[in-house]
């Protein structure tokens, strides 16, 4: 494995990460020298204009003022931020301990720190179960809703089965009962047209790893006067509510990706989603391979195309597409490093080894042919226990790495 080139695999796993746009390359490389931007003399000022312009430029593109932006580390700790702010500054407000609505099928990001706030007895929550191709009822979500509900948290999209959620009626719903929103948009961004006026949310999280941007920064839209407590207090940057020198190269370049991703997106809606079905079609012919997630086109990520194959052990086809170097996700486990199941996977009843096959903006042709080729020749051998020939393996990066097979990272 040649450890300083990032991508030489067939790769499949944009919904991980995608690579970064080359105006998010020239960004970052323009603004990583500069001074800190709270700074008063004209160098500070430079780089505070730098930060402010990709501040509108986030704006612009969720339709919502640059007031309510704010920069994280990226998108888990933007839902950190909504989940534990917004119920914090609830529980502060009111007394009481508040109550979070939210559903079996989100990310870490999220499940984690409500299991965090329920065991410490800073919450109570009800988690609502999605049907089989993993979108939840807006009416269930509704009915979950109690008097002392201070957040409601539902995904905007799913990051393995690529399910869309109604995100827009929830918002209307909610908003009418005075019930606070926040969505994980992080999958979303890069493919729906997220409008965080429209769709009446109050939190919003993005990570720009997802769209374009450079890894390590996302951010947190907060709507004026929603109440959020910081996670981390300093030199109170970014209306107080996440201290710290702004990261101007990171943030730059964040501002720039989103913005030319907007712009290209209808184009790579439609680009990718004939890739992705190409892709799911030639896959499907195979037995004991099904396509999971939402049927109709409307209710799904152009870009997600998740299988369950049956009869073949997940660590085998992991070492066998590692072999012919193509790069794609069993679909989740955890960060730690060790095994799991997909938690939703399981809520949504879903059975076989899991394969998230997810392309992005740099996918092409190309990638759909040699995927198509290596699974239908590694599927049926593996099914028939003839191991390792090496046949696929003849132009492959030989990346093996038996850490992955163990330790499938929840993205
Ligand atoms: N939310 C969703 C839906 C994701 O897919 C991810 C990425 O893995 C995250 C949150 C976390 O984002 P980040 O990797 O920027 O912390």
């Amino acid at each position: 494995m040649d450890a300083t080139v990032p991508f030489m695999s067939t790769y499949l796993d944009h919904a991980a990460s995608t690579p970064p746009r080359p105006a998010a390359r020239t960004a970052l490389s323009t603004w990583l020298e500069a001074a800190n931007g709270s700074a008063s003399h004209l160098d500070g000022q430079r780089a505070r204009g730098a930060v402010e312009a990709a501040r509108e430029q986030l704006a612009g593109a969720l339709n919502c003022s640059p007031h309510e932006v704010v920069f994280t580390s990226g998108g888990t700790e933007a839902d950190n931020l909504a989940v534990k702010g917004i119920v914090w500054a609830s529980r502060q407000r009111t007394g009481r301990v508040p109550h979070i609505v939210t559903t079996a099928v989100e990310h870490p990001a999220v499940s984690e720190p409500v299991r965090w706030l329920v065991e410490r007895g800073d919450a109570t929550a009800t988690v609502v179960d999605p049907g089989p191709d993993g979108r939840v009822a807006v009416e269930v979500v509704l009915d979950a809703v109690r008097d002392d509900t201070a957040l409601v948290s539902v995904m905007t999209a799913n990051n393995e089965l690529g399910a869309v959620q109604d995100i827009p009626t929830l918002g209307t719903a909610l908003r009418q009962r005075g019930v606070r929103l926040h969505t994980d948009a992080v999958q979303a961004m890069a493919w729906l047209d997220v409008d965080v006026d429209a769709w009446q949310v109050d939190a919003l999280a993005l990570s720009a790893h997802k769209f374009g941007g450079p890894q390590g920064v996302g951010v947190a839209v907060l709507r004026r006067g929603l109440p959020v407590e910081p996670l981390s207090h300093g030199g109170g940057q970014d209306r107080a509510v996440r201290s710290g020198t702004f990261a101007t190269g990171l943030v730059a370049a964040c501002g720039v990706a989103l913005a030319e991703a907007v712009a290209d997106r209808p184009a790579l809606r439609a680009r990718v989603g004939a890739l992705a079905d190409r892709l799911a079609a030639g896959l499907i012919t195979l037995d004991g391979v099904r396509r999971n997630g939402p049927t109709d086109p409307a209710h799904r990520l152009p870009n997600i195309v998740h299988l369950s194959i049956d009869g073949i052990a997940s660590d085998a086809l992991a070492l066998e597409l590692d072999r012919a170097g193509v790069a794609a996700s069993g679909g989740a486990a955890c960060g730690s490093g060790a095994a799991a199941a997909s938690p939703v996977l399981a809520a949504a009843g879903i059975e076989g080894t899991p394969l998230r096959l997810s392309l992005g903006w740099t996918s092409t042709d190309a990638d759909v042919d040699r995927a198509l080729e290596v699974l239908h020749d590694v599927i049926p051998r593996l099914r028939a226990g003839r191991l390792s020939p090496g046949r696929l393996n003849a132009g492959g990066p030989g990346r093996l790495n038996a850490g992955r097979l163990r330790a499938e990272v929840a993205r």
